[in-house]
């Protein structure tokens, strides 16, 4: 690990106490199954999991310290004792990051994060030493982790923040003091645990406060929340993205093609075109974010176009694939929210008038599920061919919309065949639980 923190300090950062010989941190690691000679092992309790029950398994594979919230006993090795081991991982990562002399860029935003954060290591990954989120490590775990992975060939961490309540933004980003932020929008993704929309953009404009002072905001210029984030962004520097032709960073141009997109940006010193692998013109005002923050970041437009060219879908986001059928088989069963659904749907209608959505339920709605899944449906009319849900609430998407609803994925598989002709295109969405994969796998052309 660099700057070589140590277990008192760490201990002092987030009010702890450290039992025995203070020693220098090397990796730190909350998986005892995981743990080698040397590491710190972190006892973090899940809701499921109690990882004080693991101390032991962790000190006989070598474990040089124990960051614990209760003391072990007779234990043989030091241990410091904090009040919260979540926490914990964040007073160790500020620690990290008070040490770190390089440019912080952190993100966050309802949907879109971890395509703008693939967009942003294209750009920035043209220049030495970037150290950036893998996966989805955005949360209070994950967001130190990709702190501990910090060496001393690194010169610019890009951070994707993600939360699912109130103060979650706060706290990671608070550790994180990024110089540079990108606050992407707020819709109703996981709204059910923020408790509303207006919360969900309270929560996201946390990112803008832990911001340093001497630093720079790139903000939404299309999204209703824009003049609220402005005042929350204090002096800092602002610098919006966008369709508004007010926008710092505007798409002026989008247009599908058959590979995918091209578009065209307008920056404060010169245009860029793009033309990538890339569906649907969101995908295009994400790489508008991308490119307003790699700006204010200091990368010359022609290497922001560069990088955004590099773009490849991510699996199971709007992923074009040969359906066995002979059409267009789209892979969005990643995951399901009502703005990305919403963004499928357009994406969809740019493909002819062939065209099915096959949607499953969208998770983490509060009481907001059914009028929303209602919603979505609504904004389907007019805009695609068909539409063919499976679930429960799915079901109040295919009557507003007028399609078809099917109680399990066998029922949808056993119908398709006799819908689908060579020039239909289909679309395939659901929360992550719905396990929408399978339906890909059976329309899928086989190698
Ligand atoms: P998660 O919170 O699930 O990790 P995320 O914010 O990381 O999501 P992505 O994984 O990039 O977002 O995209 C998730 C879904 O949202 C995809 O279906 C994608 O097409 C859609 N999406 C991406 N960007 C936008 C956008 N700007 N507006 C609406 N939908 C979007
Ligand atoms: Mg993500």
């Amino acid at each position: 690990m660099w700057s070589d923190p140590t277990l008192s300090q760490w201990a002092r950062a987030c009010g702890g106490e450290l039992q025995g010989e203070d020693q220098v941190i090397g990796t730190v690691s909350t998986d005892s199954r995981t743990v080698e000679t040397g590491d710190v092992y972190v006892a973090l309790k899940g809701d499921y999991f109690d990882g004080h029950n693991y101390a032991a398994t962790a000190l006989h594979k070598g474990a040089s310290a124990l960051v614990v919230e209760q003391p072990q006993a007779d234990c043989p090795i030091s241990q410091v004792i904090v009040p919260d081991g979540r926490q914990s991982l964040g007073h160790l990562a500020g620690l990290l990051r008070q040490a770190f002399q390089g440019q912080v860029v952190a993100l966050t935003g309802s949907a879109g994060k971890t395509s703008t954060r693939a967009m942003l290591q294209h750009i920035f990954g043209q220049q030495p030493g970037l150290l950036a989120t893998e996966g989805n490590f955005n949360n209070d775990i994950g967001v130190p982790k990709t702190w501990f992975r910090l060496t001393d060939r690194h010169q610019r961490v890009l951070l994707e923040l993600g939360a699912n309540a109130v103060g979650e933004i706060a706290w990671t980003a608070g550790f994180s003091r990024p110089h540079i932020s990108l606050l992407l929008n707020a819709s109703e993704a996981h709204a059910g645990g923020f408790g509303g929309l207006e919360k969900v953009r309270e929560a996201k404009g946390e990112i803008l406060e832990a911001t340093d002072r001497e630093g720079g905001c790139v903000l939404n210029r299309d999204d209703p929340a824009y003049q609220a984030w402005l005042k929350r962004a204090g002096d800092r520097r602002i610098i919006s993205f966008g369709q508004h032709s007010r926008a710092d960073v505007c798409l002026i141009e989008f247009q599908p093609t058959n590979a995918g997109s091209a578009f065209s940006l307008s920056l404060p010193d010169g245009d860029i075109s793009v033309e990538w692998p890339m569906l649907g013109r969101h995908m295009a005002l994400n790489a508008a974010a991308a490119a307003a923050t790699a700006w204010l970041a200091g990368v010359s437009p022609l290497d922001i176009a560069e990088g955004l060219s590099r773009m490849k879908p991510q699996p199971g986001r709007l992923e074009p694939m040969a359906g066995q059928h002979g059409g267009l088989l789209i892979h969005d069963a990643y995951n399901a929210a009502p703005a990305a659904v919403k963004a499928a749907i357009d994406v969809l209608a740019e493909q002819g008038d062939d065209t099915l959505l096959i949607l499953a339920d969208m998770g983490e709605l509060g009481d907001l599920a059914e009028s929303l899944h209602r919603e979505v449906g609504q904004y389907a009319r007019g805009r695609i061919g068909d539409l063919w849900t499976v679930g429960t609430l799915s079901r109040h998407t295919a009557d507003a919309f007028g399609g078809r609803h099917f109680d399990t994925l066998e029922t949808v598989l056993a119908a398709l065949p006799s819908r689908l002709t060579e020039t239909t295109a289909v679309l395939v969405k659901g929360s992550r639980s719905a396990g929408m994969e399978r339906v890909v796998e059976t329309l899928k052309r086989k190698p």
